[in-house]
């Protein structure tokens, strides 16, 4: 199979609930997509996807996505998408770094593998461990009461998984995560996620705070030695999120004992081949594992929901719905998600069939 044709289209995908807001006050109104087509040889066509969150969570930016596929599809017309490493090697050779300009091409290839194949996605990338895999929900930073409602809102919809946007104030932030907790049930399980927002003092005044609440920490602190530092302080599960960008960190976390699981972002680690790799490893070492995204709607959140449900039970912590959280569509199929769980479609390759005519003129062409 040859790759023919790339065609981009740029997607805004405004948030159902108002401003993302997270450490440090960064916050978004919505992702901004791009989203991929590979025409192929065979009259396959695949796609992808990948949405930052702003263009301050992660080194990733829109802009950027778009301005990298100058680069890099001129040198994947007449590749074969389905010798997915090959591919990726390829990327690699043209553009040197910049992951996530890299994800929806690589995602895209996956859908042909699947559609090549004939079988879903989840298939492809090791087998189906189970129907369903677990929703979290995010709650973004706002006055603790506020968050509290969120929170239950979330729950009375079928969460049982709440991420509590902390990494500000540590006083602050011990009163958002007492409210949230005070606000649900003993068997909701709540994260208190700082996305890298504090330095150790104040991370250590938060853990010392809330020593009698049930909580995991994530991404406590920015540098990778910030957390590493921390963890011997840390008597509850902690998660490594931003910090996980290479399988070598990965390792190095293993080394360390740093981490009792980690969560694989797709866009920031360069899409589904490289997520594999990491994601695999980390169940060989005992981890806990998401496996997600920083954004996007229903092609996205497929990808994301094969992903997870590929992953053993024993390892898989949660995904999240992304298609969710936005008030567009980009794409039919998915099943619907139900008491916090989702599914992953079970037609070939992602599985889902993209609203093109929805998708108004490309953005970008290379054939
Ligand atoms: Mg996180």
């Amino acid at each position: 199979m040859r790759i023919t044709k790339i065609t981009a289209y740029g997607q805004n995908q405004p948030f159902r609930d108002g401003a993302y807001t997270c450490s440090g006050g960064r916050s978004a109104l919505g992702f901004d997509s791009t989203i991929v087509r590979i025409d192929t040889d065979a009259g396959l066509a695949g796609w992808g996807e990948m949405a930052p969150l702003g263009a301050f969570y992660d080194p990733s930016f829109a802009a950027g996505a778009r301005a990298a596929l100058g680069e890099l599809a001129p040198a994947l017309i007449g590749a074969d998408p389905l010798q997915t490493i090959a591919l990726n090697r390829r990327m690699d050779h043209v553009l040197k770094g910049h992951p996530y300009a890299k994800s929806a091409i690589d995602m895209a290839c996956w859908d042909l593998v699947g559609k090549n194949a004939e079988q879903p996605l989840a298939e492809m990338l090791g087998g189906r461990f189970g129907d369903t895999v677990a929703l979290y929900r995010s709650v973004p930073q706002a006055e603790p009461d506020r968050m509290a409602e969120q929170a239950r809102r979330y729950v009375a919809a079928g969460y049982t998984r709440i991420q509590v946007k902390v990494g500000l104030d540590p006083d602050e932030d011990v009163a958002r995560i007492e409210a949230v907790r005070d606000a649900l049930p003993r068997d909701v399980v709540l994260f208190a996620d700082a996305n890298s927002g504090w330095n150790t003092h104040q991370a250590r005044r938060f853990l010392r705070a809330t020593r009698s609440l049930d909580y995991y920490l994530e991404q406590p602190c920015d540098r990778y030695e910030e957390n590493l530092a921390l963890r011997a302080d840390c008597d509850r599960p902690l998660i490594l999120d931003e910090s996980i960008d290479s399988l070598a960190v990965l390792m190095r976390a293993c080394a360390d004992r740093l981490a009792d699981g980690i969560t694989i972002k797709l866009a920031r680690v360069g899409g589904i081949t490289k997520a594999r790799l990491i994601r695999d490893t980390a169940v060989e070492m005992g981890l806990a594992v998401t496996v997600e995204d920083t954004g996007g709607a229903e092609i996205d959140t497929a990808a994301m929901a094969h992903m997870s449900l590929s992953t053993p039970e024993s390892a898989r912590l949660h995904t999240v719905d992304f298609h969710n959280w936005v008030t567009v569509s980009n794409a039919t199929g998915l099943p619907p998600c139900k008491d916090g769980k989702m599914a992953a479609p079970t037609a070939p390759g992602l599985g889902v069939t993209p609203l093109e005519e929805k998708f108004g003129k490309p953005i970008y062409v290379a054939s």
